[in-house]
């Protein structure tokens, strides 16, 4: 995979000149040699393909290894070729659960701070082959960090954020919950929502800050102190609300959500994904496919609460540890039966920091086909972002996002976690298995 870049020499004396990276691609065009292509588009994977990429674009698809006069040729002609990764479920300035104690992180930690965070896991996840991610929940530094990453101030994906999950006073995204109520924070009651009219202003003052989606906790969560998993604490009414109020205003909306009950009475108010939905049973899939809403099981983020609450309960909130315990096994257990009723699945991992690929071994591991666990991280990640004319496959007219592994990954999916080179928007973020300049 031996690439040049005729581009780097004026890049850099830009950079001297005092000028930002633009790393977005000048009008040279690339011509990629792709061994094996998974397309995101064909069933079958093609052999002996070249991508025509013209200003971060792709112009063509064409069969064999063409050339073009004044293109520069990128050899990955003994590779595997797939659209670049879209994690639809990350909070793009979290640290590890594992390493991190949630507490002191909040008392210690300034959403500056988290923003400095969040620029480091955004520049590992592209890193990971990672091109797009959606944020279901953070502050105003989520829209900073994507805001920075799309005027090529940082390297990092392209980020779809919603800004704080809209919960109830007491409920899974309520910071008051659980701790002495004579602490308060600004930013505390951003989420807030306790009837309709609640519902209705939040999402129209995310909009206003900046929010691309809307998230919803309708039912209580495992990683909160004082709320318990089992409980819809969201009115269908209050759902209802932010989800027509944000449909109205072209922004998605995923729901937290694990009880079948809560399940259902989300479905029904229209959100496009449920999120974990440990508790769903065959019925509340089988109203999901009929709704068309989309399961995002993050499989990773239980996997990881799990180990943490086994080893090192101290790091965890107060009192969740428990909780943890007795839930995160379930989406794994459940995942046979969610890909049997045929409900539609979109990759998300449910973290920040750390290694966002795990999602491919854990969904691969536990019942669902490689070329599906491709598929749910491209094509269908981008449809539930509404953005499969820019993102999620290989073919003319999408952004020339595009990563590549030594290896067959239909064959040995070990290789989804070791992808050796990068491109977001034309540019080349990783090659020969390390960064570039624009990757660092
Ligand atoms: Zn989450």
């Amino acid at each position: 995979m031996n690439t040049q870049h005729p581009r780097i020499p004026r890049v850099a004396l830009m950079a001297l000149l005092g000028l930002a990276i633009a790393s977005h691609a000048a009008a040279t065009d690339l011509v990629i040699h792709a061994g094996t292509l998974i397309d995101g588009v064909s069933d079958a994977p093609r052999r002996e393909v070249s991508i025509v990429v013209h200003d971060g674009r792709i112009a063509a698809v064409e069969p064999g290894f063409i050339t073009r006069a004044g293109a520069e040729v990128i050899d990955l002609s003994a590779a595997t070729v797939v659209p670049g990764f879209i994690d639809c479920h990350v909070h793009i300035s979290a640290k590890l659960p594992s390493r991190t104690n949630v507490t002191a992180e909040r008392l210690t930690h300034s959403d500056l701070d988290r923003a400095f965070d969040g620029a480091l896991f955004a520049r590992q996840m592209l890193q990971q082959g990672f091109t797009s991610a959606r944020d279901v929940g953070g502050g105003d530094e989520t829209v900073a960090i994507s805001r920075a990453i799309e005027a090529g101030k940082i390297p990092g994906p392209r980020l779809w954020v919603s800004l704080e999950p809209l919960s109830p006073t007491a409920g899974h995204g309520d910071p008051y919950n659980g701790v002495d109520q004579g602490l308060a924070h600004p930013g505390w009651d951003n989420g807030r929502v306790d009837s309709a009219e609640d519902a209705r202003r939040r999402v129209r003052e995310h909009k206003r800050r900046g929010a691309d989606l809307i998230k919803l906790m309708p039912s209580g969560g495992i990683a909160s102190t004082g709320d318990d998993p089992h409980q819809q604490l969201m009115t269908e009414d209050e759902m209802r609300a932010a989800v027509q109020t944000a449909h109205a205003l072209g922004m998605k909306v995923a729901a937290h959500v694990y009880p079948a009950g809560a399940i259902e009475a989300a479905v029904r108010a229209g959100v496009d994904s449920v999120e974990h939905g440990s508790f769903a049973t065959a019925e509340t899939f089988a109203l999901m496919k009929a709704h068309g809403t989309y399961l995002v099981p993050t499989l990773t983020v239980y996997e990881i609460y799990y180990a943490t609450a086994r080893d090192r309960p101290d790091l965890l909130a107060p009192g969740t540890a428990q909780k943890e315990l007795d839930n995160d096994p379930l989406p794994k257990k459940n995942l046979p039966l969610a890909i049997r009723s045929g409900v539609k699945i979109a990759f998300g991992t449910d973290i920040g920091e750390g290694d966002h690929t795990m999602e491919f071994q854990l969904m691969i591991a536990n019942g669902m086909s490689p070329a599906r666990a491709i598929q749910s991280a491209t094509r269908d990640a981008a449809e539930l972002l509404g953005a499969s004319a820019r993102i999620g496959s290989i073919q003319a007219g999408r952004e020339a996002d595009i990563v590549a592994m030594n290896g067959d990954p239909l064959q040995d999916p070990a290789v989804l976690s070791r992808v050796a080179f990068v491109m977001k928007g034309g540019t080349v973020y990783r090659r020969n298995g390390a960064p570039t300049v624009f990757g660092q």
